[in-house]
């Protein structure tokens, strides 16, 4: 089955799935994405990653390419055409094709949109989380905006090389303060002593993660306690348990942080609850 890919307008062989040299994705990353999981052949959480993606695009005053619905339309598309039952839609808007300069391009300058589908191996990501994953921490090295979902991640691309050279699948940024903002391409949280689930405040220091959100309906559901709060590398080292969250890998457990194990070095219950009930919270369409 070959994959096909939306690419302003038309379905392309993923092989031919190009845009222009001066597309302002490409020269100054000037634009946005969203990662939405598939499941059983169905979109999870559209409604909020479309909300998520709208916002993006306000704050950097990029127009929206399709009204939602025909957008929504080009996602389902996606997955019938690709034939995909797990895996990831992947969607990109850039401020679109113009001359190279750093200011705007002329009023009336299509944003480009791109779509496209890759299946994941259920069976791969569930035998990663029964094992839990290694974290290392980093300083935090990226701009002041990071709840806008910019393609621009440099700071991001090295720090996840970071964690791989040094064999984890996820590195953690540490504010100037010594607390973890989120991972490379996750929120971060950790379980305490007494049993409190904590998470970072929202704000401009980390993504609004979708994840996060409906992890945050389960544990009201469940009558866990949340903390929205800062916690520190010491506090997540001595924690009972850690975890990150994010659509590709929905609750994935840690279970080393800076090769320190955390709890009793696997991963913990609650880790292990939220990824089971996880979709009984999340939106199917
Ligand atoms: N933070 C960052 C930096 C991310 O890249 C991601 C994944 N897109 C997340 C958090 C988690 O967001 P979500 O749950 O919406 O996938």
């Amino acid at each position: 089955m070959s994959r096909v890919v939306y690419v302003n307008g038309r379905w392309r062989p993923h092989r031919d799935a190009t845009v222009h040299v001066e597309d302002r994705g490409y020269q100054f990353a000037d634009g946005v994405y969203e990662v939405c999981e598939v499941r059983g052949g169905r979109l999870v959480d559209e409604r909020r990653h479309t909300e998520r993606l709208l916002r993006s695009l306000a704050a950097l005053r990029i127009p929206l390419p399709l009204p939602i619905p025909a957008l929504s339309v080009v996602l389902h598309e996606a997955v019938r055409r690709n034939r995909l039952t797990d895996g990831i839609l992947y969607l990109q808007v850039t401020r679109g094709v113009a001359r190279r300069d750093h200011g705007f391009p002329p009023a009336g300058t299509r944003p480009s949109l791109v779509v496209s589908a890759r299946r994941i191996d259920p069976v791969q990501t569930e035998r990663t989380a029964q094992a839990g994953i290694a974290v290392i921490t980093l300083p935090e090295t990226r701009w002041a905006r990071v709840d806008i979902k910019s393609i621009s991640l440099l700071p991001n691309v090295l720090a996840k090389q970071a964690a791989r050279e040094q064999g984890a699948r996820e590195a953690w940024f540490v504010d100037r303060d010594g607390y973890v903002t989120e991972g490379a391409s996750s929120n971060a949280w950790i379980v305490t002593g007494a049993g409190a689930v904590v998470t970072r405040p929202l704000g401009p220091d980390i993504l609004p993660g979708i994840t996060r959100e409906v992890v945050k309906d389960a544990l009201r559901a469940e009558t866990l306690t949340l903390d929205e709060r800062p916690f520190t590398v010491a506090e997540a080292l001595g924690a009972k348990e850690a975890f990150v969250t994010a659509a590709s890998q929905i609750v994935m457990p840690v279970v080393r942080i800076d090769g320190q194990p955390i709890g009793t070095g696997i991963p913990g219950p609650v880790a292990a609850a939220l990824r089971r009930i996880f979709h009984h919270h999340a939106e199917f369409s």
